[in-house]
């Protein structure tokens, strides 16, 4: 990786006790110990987080908000607790300030919505980064079609990091929302997001920060990260799938129409009028994922047993001994070599499809990802149809790294 910053080391973590907290990985894959190296489509969930699910349903489980009973009282006061733990987590200050979503994606959507729609129309611009992944693509376009305004996108360079002077140039008067990924999926680039949520303002638009990759492998503290949205997503973050968290200031918030009508989301309803719900609950309509925001409040507890920061300095541990022992492998070209960069490794090998290359790493027992990583225009970028992407989670080690290396000469010996 050129020019990688080192990190200040953090306290080394017991690698082998963590490894014990997630069952999954104790099993062999094609008849050899399995490596899991797919972590930014979705990391493995530690047994705390499994036992809370499972005891949820088994002790505690009835609908939410709406019962005087006790098990209702109980579901209803583990909901609310995980929200205040996600609230923790992502540096908010207040409760009301954390929307429980499907994921990340939801979340994007839901701004997109019920914040964005009304306040742009005709000829109003829209801006985002090549460096997307399609759920900060796909709704934008969407939202476009609908209103008449346009979507720009700001441009990445050869390392792929962000061409800041610009993006900076793009942001102008008809800037009305900017939305950029925090942590690349596909490169693993980390976005100064501050200093473009300072540009974005300066021009009065208002930022949201994808923070589906970020979450998992850095400390978030959205007042320092300068935007007005945050969106992760559960499953990436060692909790359930079918369940994130929209992050927004509260007074934008109380602003925003509803996303989804129904039930929970409102105080009063008639045929003449309804009146809507206070925030966090006027976007959460119908019955929510209980089991999932229990488990992800669980996830949470997790991750600060162990320590964002310790995690963070593991992984860039990995990241940076991937990136000595990859060249190794003969025709083998990293695809993001940005300075800032965390947590993946995409590559091509020349003369191999990244198909071939999943399919013979998965015979030894080593699980990484090929494909576009729904992020197709990072891929026309690098003039690539696809990559192999491998990415760390707290639990990879360095003999793992060492495992996906030996699979590679394998692919090279089978292919030449
Ligand atoms: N944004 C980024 C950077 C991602 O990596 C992903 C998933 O890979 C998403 C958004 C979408 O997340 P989800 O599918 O959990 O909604």
């Amino acid at each position: 990786m050129s020019g990688a910053t080192a990190r200040t080391p953090a306290h080394a973590l017991d690698i082998e006790r963590i490894r014990a907290d997630f069952p999954i990985l104790n099993q062999d894959i094609n008849s050899h110990p399995l490596v899991f190296l797919d972590n930014a489509a979705s990391s493995q969930k530690p047994r705390s987080v499994i036992d809370a699910i499972s005891s949820y349903y088994q002790r505690d489980h009835a609908n939410v908000h709406r019962g005087v009973h006790t098990l209702s009282q109980r579901a209803t006061d583990a909901y609310e607790a995980a929200r205040s733990k996600l609230a923790g987590f992502l540096g908010a200050t207040s409760d009301k300030e954390v929307v429980f979503t499907r994921g990340t994606t939801e979340a994007i959507n839901l701004v997109a919505y019920s914040f964005v729609e009304p306040r742009v129309g005709k000829g109003d611009e829209i801006l985002i980064t090549t460096m997307e992944h399609h759920s900060n693509i796909v709704p934008w376009q969407l939202l476009c079609e609908r209103t008449g305004a346009v979507l720009k996108v700001a441009p990445i360079n050869d390392d792929g990091e962000i061409k800041l002077d610009e993006m900076f140039a793009m942001i102008g008067p008809r800037t009305k929302f900017v939305s950029v990924v925090h942590l690349s999926n596909a490169l693993g680039t980390i976005n100064p997001v501050r200093r473009i949520a300072d540009a974005a303002h300066a021009a009065g638009a208002f930022v949201l920060v994808d923070g589906a990759q970020s979450a998992p492998r850095m400390r978030i503290n959205v007042a320092a990260l300068g935007a007005d949205f945050f969106a992760l997503s559960g499953h990436k973050t060692y909790a359930p799938t079918g369940i994130g968290v929209l992050w927004g200031k509260a007074e934008l918030f109380d602003e925003m129409r509803p996303y989804q009508g129904g039930g929970e989301m409102i105080l009063s309803v008639t045929f003449e009028k309804t009146v809507f719900n206070e925030v966090p609950a006027k976007f959460e309509a119908g019955t929510p994922h209980i089991a999932g925001a229990i488990g992800f409040g669980a996830a949470v507890d997790y991750i600060e047993s162990i320590g964002i920061d310790a995690i963070e300095a593991h992984e860039h541990d990995l990241l940076l001994y991937a990136a000595d022992r990859l060249p190794e492998i003969a025709g083998l070209r990293i695809i993001g070599c940005a300075r800032e960069k965390a947590g993946v490794h995409s590559f091509v090998l020349d003369g191999i499809h990244p198909h071939d290359v999943g399919t013979i790493l998965d015979n030894e027992g080593v699980a990484i990802r090929t494909g576009h990583h729904c992020a197709q225009p990072v891929m026309q970028r690098f003039g690539i149809a696809a990559t192999v992407r491998a990415s760390f989670g707290l639990y990879n080690t360095r003999a793992e790294v060492d495992r996906l290396v030996a699979g590679l000469g394998k692919v090279r010996e089978i292919f030449g």
